[in-house]
């Protein structure tokens, strides 16, 4: 279920972070990235009819993997509270307590989770993970939190683990990612970490369909996560100096948006910003009319601009593209080089291209 001197690692760590003890051979599995560990949950966890809660917008693949599994995705959309002024934040976008309530009942086998967010950037607050946290114990049901991007958090903002809330350890499935953590997105290595009875299920997916990860490059996370796991008081730690790196990066984003008349949202983890484009009014009366405003603008920016980015529609369910359709995604996690690219694009933006 995992290369022992990874699964050893990775317990090591958690323990800390998590304050319990962590069983490296029960409590955690080894996965094909935070895609795989995705799958085995829902596939080893989710049966025919069961209600899986999504907040949207979503990562694209939670709503196909329950459908797979035969579960029912129910969505609910992060609300925009507005906000006096005029700097944007991933924190302005929240859950409606009474609305997230209305979405439980006794069909509900699972709320997906995923802090800090793709693609908005909100890292959850303890009281907002604790909403959930209370609904998921009085209706008894389990949570898929996603934290691949647990260690990229920015300055004012702490990520927490829904798991380590009272009374939720037993019904959490954890979700990390080497690609994440080290930036290294193409070793495709992941991880779940849980209780036994629920990890067991996810062994069950894993043994059965693609039964053991690379050897040689769990070897060698193994032996980064060792690395790191003796410094994790030191701000050196890869875990904490990467954010911090990072956002340099996310602030030159923001402002480069702004010079050009763009309200960004700010995020307060992970590597997306999301920007409202409406106010560039651009004319896209010429584009395919059956569209969303966001892929419409997205193909028009890369044929004539050069520059890409992902509509945010292609994370939403279908009653709330409309409410989403102004927002494209932007990443920064970027070399300097092609930031500077997107500077000059942005800075010549109004001049006529040829
Ligand atoms: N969850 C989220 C929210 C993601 O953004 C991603 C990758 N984009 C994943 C899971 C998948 O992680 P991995 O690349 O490790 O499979």
């Amino acid at each position: 279920m995992g290369h022992p001197l990874l699964v050893k690692a990775l317990s090591q760590v958690y323990e800390k972070v998590c304050g319990r003890k962590i069983d490296p051979y029960t409590d955690v599995l080894v996965t094909v990235g935070g895609y795989g560990s995705l799958f085995s949950a829902i596939q080893g966890l989710i049966e025919a009819g069961d209600e899986v809660i999504i907040i949207e917008p979503f990562f694209d693949c939670y709503e196909p993997m329950v459908k797979m599994a035969g579960g029912k995705p129910v969505f609910i959309p992060l609300r925009y509270k507005t906000v006096i002024g005029n700097s944007a934040s991933s924190a302005d976008w929240v859950l409606d307590a009474t609305e997230l309530a209305s979405k439980f009942n006794s069909r509900t086998k699972a709320i997906l989770l995923n802090t800090p967010h793709n693609p908005i950037g909100k890292v959850f607050t303890k009281e907002e993970l604790q909403v959930i946290a209370d609904l998921c114990i009085k209706h008894d049901t389990l949570c898929f939190s996603d934290e691949v991007y647990e260690w990229l958090v920015y300055k004012g903002n702490k990520h927490i683990k829904i798991a380590t809330l009272p009374g939720m350890w037993e019904r959490t499935i954890t979700i990390g990612s080497a690609g994440k953590t080290y930036s290294v997105t193409g070793w495709k290595l992941g991880w779940s970490i849980g209780p036994q009875h629920l990890i067991k299920h996810l062994q069950v997916v894993q043994q059965n369909t693609l039964y053991a990860c690379p050897t040689p490059l769990q070897e060698a996370l193994a032996q980064a996560l060792w690395i790191d796991f003796k410094r994790m008081d030191d701000p050196d730690c890869y875990f904490y100096s990467l954010s911090r790196e990072l956002e340099g990066k996310r602030n030159r984003m923001a402002q480069l948006l702004q010079e050009v008349g763009l309200k960004p949202v700010i995020p307060d983890g992970g590597y997306f910003m999301i920007v409202d484009v409406s106010a560039l009014n651009v004319d896209l009366s010429d584009m395919e009319a059956n569209q969303h405003y966001d892929y419409k603008f997205v193909k028009w920016m890369i044929k004539s601009k050069k520059l890409s980015a992902i509509p945010l529609t292609a994370f939403c369910g279908p009653d709330t593209k409309k409410q989403f359709e102004k927002y494209i995604r932007f990443c920064f996690i970027k070399q300097d080089s092609t930031l500077d690219a997107a500077e000059v694009i942005l800075k010549n933006w109004n001049k006529p291209t040829s």
